[in-house]
């Protein structure tokens, strides 16, 4: 079992407070990623490289055996309005052993923990029989799986297991709903609004399609275990030469949550079906990720991100339980995320088996809220360690 000596928790909560205390909206990670990168460096990383995407990746081990990787992104959400805080959210107010700020929860407490684990591996001399990779991913808030698929795919590190340390109050979260975002354009012919006869109004044939879509949300495909699929309908625009003229154009936005058995080509096909249907000239397509990293990589992805569910005894997510036993005593429970993560990419994509473990609650994520209790934070150090022994045992 790993401790953590005083100092090293006073370290590991100095390092924490530096994250929160460094703004790191999606696309604009590289200060943070600079703080990370300075930290790995410090307790003893073999290896801290970043990638063209503007990962930042360290590793211990034997350069041998299997790869473990753990992933914490190192973007946050955006504050809208600072003035709805309760506290500064780039404080890092510590209060009753409660840490505050953006990102706290989600999710630098658990990438600070992941590099103190790895110290704690470190002073205690672990050789591993593998290697153990921490990785801080960027743009997981607006486009989760991207960076971890530049990642295996074009920079060449393809692990064999990961973890995710989104917050699961240090419980074993084995899965969540994907989703795909669908755009929807409604297609009618403008004249002049004074004889609306002459033309085709756009946003009528919108207005049915979209109570088709109402009527399709209930007979979505049901998971016992992840839940049933789900639709919202987020945003709806038109077009038309002037307020006195009928509209040629609508479009509309869907937010497509997808179960297990829901595919890009079923959410497609649903859609299509009702445009069949109503008899409008209509096509629907998944809308498109672009955005400039903060190494001035072009990034570019379909948004399509599938769910994914890993069984409760494969040996990995068995690995999590017994850390946690021996390093905290209890039995987690194995539960899923309702929000997505980067695993739409490394289980529901590539495949790796990838399960979530890390401090913090998933009731304060993206709220004004954010925080986390640093006992919990120091806690998830000392399972990433163990882990890292279950996982690719130490010579
Ligand atoms: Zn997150």
């Amino acid at each position: 079992m790993f401790n953590l000596s005083s100092q090293d928790r006073d370290a590991l909560i100095g390092f924490l407070q530096d994250l929160v205390r460094t703004p790191s909206p999606s696309t604009q990670e590289g200060e943070v990623a600079q703080r990370l990168v300075e930290e790995m460096q410090r307790v003893g990383f073999a290896e801290v490289t970043t990638d063209r995407i503007g990962n930042v990746i360290g590793r211990i081990g034997s350069g041998r055996g299997s790869k473990l990787l753990y992933n914490g992104h190192m973007d946050t959400v955006d504050v809208t309005d600072p003035g709805l805080w309760p506290c500064d959210p780039y404080g890092a107010e510590i209060e009753e052993g409660v840490l505050y700020g953006l990102g706290a929860c989600d999710m630098k407490g658990a990438l600070a923990a992941m590099v103190y684990g790895v110290k704690a591996l470190v002073d205690a001399d672990v050789e591993l029989g593998g290697d153990l990779y921490v990785v801080g991913v960027v743009q997981e808030e607006p486009c989760e799986g991207l960076a971890m698929r530049v990642l295996v795919e074009e920079e060449g590190l393809r692990p064999d297991l990961v973890v995710l340390g989104e917050a699961t109050n240090l419980q074993i979260s084995c899965g969540q709903r994907g989703r795909i975002e669908l755009k929807v354009t409604a297609r009618g012919r403008s004249c002049h609004a004074s004889a609306p006869e002459h033309g085709e109004n756009a946003i009528y044939a919108a207005a049915r399609l979209i109570f088709g879509v109402e009527l399709l949300a209930p007979r979505l495909a049901d998971d016992a275990f992840l839940g049933q699929g789900s639709l919202s309908i987020t945003q709806i625009e038109s077009t038309a030469a002037s307020r006195n003229a009928v509209p040629d154009r609508c479009t509309f936005y869907i937010d497509r949550r997808l179960t297990m058995g829901e595919t890009e080509a079923k959410a497609l096909a649903e859609i299509q079906s009702i445009i069949v249907r109503e008899g409008v000239k209509a096509e629907v397509e998944v809308t498109e990720y672009r955005a400039t990293s903060h190494t001035g990589y072009q990034c570019q992805s379909k948004e399509y991100y599938p769910a994914w569910v890993m069984a409760e005894d494969h040996p990995l997510v068995q690995a999590v339980a017994r850390a946690v036993k021996q390093t905290l005593g209890y039995k987690p429970r194995v539960g899923k995320w309702d929000f997505s993560t980067d695993g739409v990419y490394t289980m529901g994509v590539a495949g790796i088996p990838t399960v979530g473990l890390g401090p913090g609650e998933e009731r304060y994520l993206h709220t004004v809220n954010d925080q986390v209790r640093l006992a919990d934070v120091v806690k998830a150090a000392q399972v990433y360690a163990q882990l890292a022994v279950e996982v690719i045992g130490a010579r």
